[in-house]
C-alpha cells in the first residue's frame, strides 16, 4: 500500500512490485512430459506468467505419498523451457538436488518450508551454490519463526547469493479451518521492515488448502503490497498426484489475475499509517471491552466455583459444556462469525473457568 516508485524490487531478470507483480505458476509436482507441457503451454499463451513452478522431489509428511518424479523430470522441464519458452523454478531441499539443479540450468530455485526450519540442510545448500548467483526463493519456514526464516537469508547472501526472494506460504495450524496453513500476515510485515529490499511472493495455495480460498488470499496478498504471487496449477487439478485440492486450471488462474484489484490500494505511508491507527484504536477499545467482559465471567466462575466446592458437586459437567459450544455456536451461526472461531475461544475460556475452579477445590480440601 506505499507508492510503487520507491517499493519496486529486482529478483532475477524481473523488475516487480505489487502494481507489477510476478507471476509463478505452474503444478504442484511434474508427473509427466504431457502435464508440464500441457499446462505450461495454457499458461504461457495468457502472456501473464513469468516463471513455470514444478516440484520434482517432494517433501511429504506421511511416508508412502508420491514423492516426485525425481531428476528424470528435469529433462521434460528443459524440454518445455526450449518449445514453450518458459523458465522453471524447481524445489531443492539438499545438495544432490542443487547439482541436478544446477546441471539442468534451473532458472531458480526454491527453498521448501521443511527445509528453512532446519539450518544445517540450509547451510549446506548455501555452500553448495557459492559461485553462482542463480535466483532462489525462501519459503517461510513451517512455524511461525521471523528468525529462522531471516537466517536462511543470510546463510545464503553469506555465500554469496544476491537474487533472493521470500515466499509467504503461511504456517502451520493444527485446525486446517478456513485455511490449511494459518496466514499470520503480520509476519510478512514484520520480515518487511527486517529486509525492506527483498521482494516477498505470497504462495495462495499452500495457505489456502483449498482452491475456492485462493483468489481472496491473493486479494490479500496485492493488498498488503507483496510482489508477486506463486500458485499451484494444473491442466486437471482433481487428477493431480499431489496437493489436489488446492490446485487451479491456467483458465482459473488467468482470470483471477484479471479480476485482482492491483490498482485501487495504493495510499502513501502516512495516510496509510492513519488509517491503521483509526481502525486499532477501535479496536483497542473493543478489546479492552472483551477483558472486561472476561473479569466479569471469572467472578461469576469464582462464585459457582465456591457452590460447587461447598457442595461437592463435580466442576466439570458435560453437558452444561456441550450445551454452551452449542449455543454460542448458534449465535456465531446466526451473526456470521465463524464457528470454529467460537468454538476455539470458548476452548480456551472454559479451560481456564475449569483449572480456577480447581484451584478454588483444592484451597477448601487443604482447608479440610
Ligand atoms: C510446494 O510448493 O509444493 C511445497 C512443497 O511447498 P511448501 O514447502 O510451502 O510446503
Ligand atoms: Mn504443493
Amino acid at each position: 500500500m506505499y507508492s510503487d516508485i520507491e517499493n519496486s524490487r529486482k529478483w532475477g531478470y524481473w523488475n516487480i512490485s505489487s502494481s507489477n507483480p510476478l507471476i509463478i505458476a505452474g503444478p504442484c509436482s511434474a508427473e509427466s512430459e504431457n502435464q508440464v507441457l500441457k499446462t505450461a503451454r495454457e499458461l504461457k499463451a495468457s502472456g501473464k506468467v513469468h516463471l513455470f513452478r514444478s516440484g520434482i522431489w517432494k517433501p511429504r509428511t506421511r511416508a508412502g505419498q508420491f514423492e516426485g518424479k525425481g531428476h528424470v523430470a528435469l529433462e521434460w522441464l528443459k524440454n518445455m523451457r526450449e518449445e514453450v519458452d518458459l523458465p522453471f523454478v524447481i524445489e531443492v531441499a539438499n545438495t544432490r538436488h542443487v547439482d541436478h539443479a544446477l546441471n539442468a540450468s534451473a532458472d531458480a530455485l526454491w527453498i521448501g518450508a521443511r527445509t528453512t526450519v532446519n539450518p544445517f540442510y540450509v547451510q549446506e545448500i548455501a555452500e553448495s551454490l557459492k559461485g553462482t548467483d542463480i535466483p532462489v526463493l525462501i519459503k517461510n519456514p513451517i512455524h511461525a519463526d521471523l528468525g529462522l526464516w531471516l537466517g536462511a537469508f543470510e546463510r545464503l547472501e553469506k555465500s554469496g547469493l544476491h537474487n533472493l526472494a521470500a515466499v509467504h506460504r503461511g504456517f502451520f495450524a493444527s485446525n486446517s479451518a478456513p485455511f490449511r496453513n494459518d496466514p499470520r500476515w503480520e509476519i510478512s510485515f514484520d520480515f518487511r521492515r527486517a529486509a525492506p529490499a527483498i521482494p516477498i511472493i505470497c504462495d495462495p495455495s499452500h495457505i489456502a488448502g483449498k482452491r475456492e480460498l485462493i483468489e481472496q488470499i491473493t486479494q490479500v496478498a496485492m493488498d498488503i503490497q507483496m510482489d508477486g504471487l506463486m500458485v499451484e496449477v494444473h491442466h486437471s487439478p482433481k487428477d493431480a498426484l499431489s496437493d489436489s485440492d488446492q490446485q487451479i486450471t491456467p483458465g482459473k488462474l488467468i482470470s483471477l489475475l484479471k479480476e485482482l484489484d492491483l490498482e485501487s490500494k495504493a495510499v502513501t505511508p502516512r495516510e496509510l499509517q492513519k488509517l491503521i491507527s483509526d481502525q486499532r484504536k477501535i479496536l483497542d477499545n473493543l478489546d479492552k471491552s472483551i477483558v472486561d467482559t472476561l473479569k466479569k465471567r471469572m467472578k461469576i466462575v469464582d462464585e459457582l466455583g465456591h457452590i460447587k466446592a461447598n457442595n461437592n458437586a463435580s466442576v466439570f459437567q458435560m453437558e452444561r459444556w456441550f450445551d454452551l459450544l452449542k449455543q454460542r455456536g448458534y449465535q456465531a451461526r446466526e451473526l456470521g462469525l465463524s464457528e470454529n472461531f467460537i468454538n476455539e475461544l470458548f476452548q480456551i475460556i472454559h479451560k481456564y473457568s475449569v483449572e480456577h475452579q480447581n484451584e478454588i477445590y483444592q484451597h477448601f480440601r487443604d482447608k479440610e
